[in-house]
């Protein structure tokens, strides 16, 4: 098609690359979507979060001619969005329901004049006539639509909005559109090109693994505790996300952290929206804050320092605990997922699903997702695997950087185990009729005279004592492992147990079960220290400086750490996300090589023209305090 000038356009992208993000090269796929959209076709972008997203809109926005026009949902976001760019000396603007009418018609006159190169919009814009009439006025390069998997998700807020988009297409046929999504399944990704009209136009599917990220999950006991080992131990220092499910254990988790001396804020659909939204705005702008959400909390936060994201309740499917587990680490550093969860969770989720609203064909996908998400906790095989797997990305090797890959967890055969509970459930139910939970069943196995047991008379069950082999943190997994194979089931309010269709074989011997030995000691009764995580292969026990400054040569952290003072400084002056100054990774850079110029400084990667200019010198001022030669000053007036 445009073949006289595509090779030009193709080398333009890579000088922007350069000149105004300071990256030396391409991501996986970021060429080839750049190289379409800047020869004016569609593309529909399936990329990991942290994969380099905004780079494909962006770029072809700066080299096409006209306003690229960016739809996004995350209205809190723009500001921040822009900043970033216009940092990087890029014009970019916003039009939102937050501004005031003068704020509007400046952006809307810089438009008219094509002084801008970006332009994002909320989606709900596109639907008001005068809008369209607006960027009929324009010069528009292209479409770019964020987080296009709003459009598919059944209940979404902004679904109407979106939908509304597929009618771009028809008002400028020969503007490029490129929608792109983070979301990695396949009935999401069929649904959007359906949506949005894409189905002509060129899909990229990049992989949807997360190299830098170490997940782990490990068995729920006090979750609290666990979790405040886990961000002494580790992540000292450190911005993260805590996940729970409920608002109250939200607001008791950042509580107990923050007694805990650790800088913790809520966030929940409950608390009003300028208090949601200062929390938001504290996490974004400071560093090492720890966000205690709901999943309110999360979709479009392009922070790319966030080092752990831990859930301390099981998500409700794997893409879920994708999405979310995602968010740490997006530039490239090391970072923990980290996931906590025990039998009870298990049974609270059930019953959600059981008093769901809905037919049951949803309350049967519901269910399928929990099992979905059951069995990557229940893996003896290497977690990254069984996620990449789940999205179609099969035969993966195993990643070196879980807890499955780094402990291997043993199996064993566990079929006796489950014959015992289960026939103590089934002999409950023939003899006497009744029905019970979990704890009341280990507490026969283990033979406990607990005051229930006697008022129910359950010390003359032939059961009684008989799992007294096992601790109860072990009949504990054994429950867990057993509901997460089916071969128990949970009901009602209370989580009373039940057989399935398939307690039945193994009852009768027909069928053996594997299970997963716990990874960590069990406390057995009398016994001494046994709660401690297992050692993790590869990390060191101990972290006195933050995870970012770790792992660099022992003379560059303290200048890591000043720079990243002086950033903060900066940052809090500017008003502005420290991120959006430079990213920790370019500081690392900047800390392990001491460049003495400015031409040396902006060979580091995240060191594009418009940052060099406006920070350079203080950068080789923080480095080499009072010594500017005169070079340097000569050189940075040719910046200037
Ligand atoms: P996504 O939207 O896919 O989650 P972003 O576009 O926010 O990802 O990119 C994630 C981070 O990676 C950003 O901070 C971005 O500046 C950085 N990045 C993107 N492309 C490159 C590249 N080619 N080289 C280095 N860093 C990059
Ligand atoms: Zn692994």
């Amino acid at each position: 098609m445009a073949a006289p000038d595509s090779d030009t356009q193709v080398s333009e992208a890579s000088s922007v690359l350069r000149r105004v993000f300071g990256y030396d090269s391409f991501r996986p796929g970021q060429q080839e979507i750049i190289e379409h959209v800047v020869a004016g076709g569609d593309a529909l972008v399936l990329m990991p979060t942290g994969g380099g997203k905004s780079l494909c809109y962006q770029i072809p926005a700066l080299v096409r001619k006209g306003v690229g026009v960016v739809v996004s949902p995350l209205i809190a976001l723009m500001q921040d969005q822009v900043d970033a760019l216009t940092t990087l000396g890029v014009r970019a603007g916003f039009l939102n329901s937050t501004q005031h009418f003068d704020e509007r018609q400046l952006v809307e006159s810089s438009f008219l004049a094509g002084e801008l190169d970006l332009l994002y919009l909320a989606p709900e814009r596109l639907r008001a006539e005068s809008t369209l009439r607006l960027l009929e006025r324009g010069d528009i390069s292209l479409f770019a639509i964020d987080e296009a998997h709003c459009v598919a998700q059944w209940g979404h807020d902004f679904r109407p909005d979106y939908l509304a988009l597929s009618a771009l297409h028809e008002r400028w046929p020969s503007v490029p559109r490129i929608a792109l999504t983070a979301t990695a399944t396949r009935a999401t990704h069929a649904e959007i090109a359906a949506r949005l009209n894409l189905e002509q136009a060129r899909h990229f599917v990049a992989s949807f693994d997360r190299p830098n990220i170490n997940y782990r999950i490990t068995p729920k006991k006090e979750p609290r505790r666990q979790l405040l080992d886990l961000l002494r131990r580790e992540h000292p220092g450190d911005a993260g996300i805590v996940y729970r499910l409920s608002r109250a254990e939200v607001e008791k988790t950042a509580a107990f952290l923050t007694d805990n001396g650790i800088e913790a804020l809520p966030y929940h659909a409950g608390l009003d929206a300028p208090t949601r939204a200062a929390n938001q705005a504290r996490f974004l702008r400071e560093d090492g804050v720890v966000m205690v959400a709901t999943i309110a909390f999360g979709m479009g936060i392009d922070k790319p320092d966030v080092r752990f994201v831990a859930h301390l309740d099981l998500p409700k499917s794997v893409e879920g605990y994708y999405q979310e587990t995602g968010r740490a680490g997006r530039d490239g550093l090391p970072s923990t997922a980290w996931l906590a969860y025990g039998l009870q969770d298990v049974v609270q989720l059930r019953k959600m699903i059981d008093t769901s609203e809905g037919d049951d064909a949803h309350r049967r996908r519901l269910a399928s997702h929990l099992d979905a998400m059951l069995a990557l906790c229940e893996t003896v095989g290497c977690r990254r695997v069984q996620l990449l797997a789940y999205f179609g990305q099969e035969g993966a090797e195993p990643c070196g950087n879980c807890d499955t890959c780094q402990s291997p967890p043993e199996s064993w055969d566990g079929t006796v185990a489950a014959q015992k509970l289960l026939s103590t459930v089934l002999r409950l139910d023939r003899e006497r009729g009744q029905r019970f939970g979990a704890g009341q069943l280990i507490d026969i196995l283990l033979g406990k005279e607990t005051p229930k047991v006697l008022q129910n008379r359950h010390q003359t069950l032939s059961v009684f004592g008989v799992g007294s082999d096992l601790s109860e943190g072990e009949w504990r997994g054994v429950v867990r492992q057993l509901l997460a194979q089916g071969l128990i089931a949970v009901q009602g309010d209370y989580g009373t147990l039940h057989l399935t269709g398939a307690s039945t074989e193994v009852l009768r011997g027909r069928r053996q079960v594997p299970l997963r030995r716990e990874p960590v000691h069990q406390p057995r009764p009398g016994g001494g220290a046994g709660d401690a995580e297992a050692p993790r292969e590869g990390r060191s026990a101990r972290r006195s400086r933050s995870a970012a400054a770790e792992e660099l040569p022992p003379e560059a952290a303290p200048v890591f750490e000043r720079l990243r003072a002086w950033r903060g400084a900066t940052a809090k002056e500017e008003g502005k996300p420290a991120y959006v100054i430079f990213h920790d990774a370019t500081l690392r850079q900047i800390a392990v090589e001491l460049p003495t110029t400015l031409t040396a400084l902006s060979t580091i990667s995240g060191v594009g023209e418009s940052k060099l200019a406006k920070y350079g010198k203080q950068v080789l001022e923080t480095l080499h305090p009072g010594d500017a030669t005169e070079e340097e000053e000569q050189e940075h007036l040719d910046f200037e």
